[in-house]
C-alpha cells in the first residue's frame, strides 16, 4: 500500500455519510484538498487530517480536520475455523474479522489510483 501525503490541490475521495435508516449509504464523493496538517506525519504514512472542498452532485461543501481511511479490512482471529468465509458469503465474522470499508467521513486516495505515474507526452508505439 503506497501512502503519499496530500498537497494541497490534490484531487481525492470523501466518504460520505450513510443515514442510519439506510435511505443513503455511504459514497465517494469528489474532494479537492484545501488545507493539510502535518503534525501527525510519520515516517512512512501520512495519518493527519486534511480540509477538503467536497463536492456533491447537489452541492458543495467544506470539511475541515478530516481523518485519512485506508479502508482496510480488520483482522480476525488466527484461530478462526472459517476463514474461508471471509468475505465470501460474509462481510464479519465471530471471530472478529470485518470486510474493509471506508468510515464515513474520512479521505481515501481514489480507488485504482494509488500510483500518481506522470503523464505521458509523445506518441505512444
Ligand atoms: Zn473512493
Ligand atoms: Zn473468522
Amino acid at each position: 500500500m503506497t501512502h503519499l501525503t496530500p498537497t494541497v490541490g490534490s484531487i481525492v475521495h470523501y466518504t460520505s455519510h450513510g443515514t442510519p435508516g439506510g435511505e443513503y449509504t455511504s459514497q465517494c464523493r469528489a474532494a479537492i484538498v484545501t488545507a493539510v496538517d502535518t503534525y501527525q506525519d510519520g515516517d512512512d504514512h501520512h495519518l493527519g487530517h486534511v480540509s477538503l472542498a467536497v463536492l456533491n452532485p447537489d452541492g458543495q461543501y467544506f470539511a475541515r480536520t478530516v481523518q485519512y481511511d485506508d479502508g482496510a479490512e480488520t483482522p480476525g482471529s488466527p484461530d478462526c475455523p472459517s476463514t474461508s468465509t471471509h468475505g465470501n458469503p460474509f462481510r464479519y465474522c465471530g471471530c472478529g474479522w470485518a470486510e474493509g470499508s471506508y468510515r464515513g467521513g474520512t479521505w481515501h486516495w481514489p480507488e485504482g489510483s494509488t500510483i500518481v505515474t506522470p503523464i505521458k507526452t509523445g506518441a505512444s508505439k
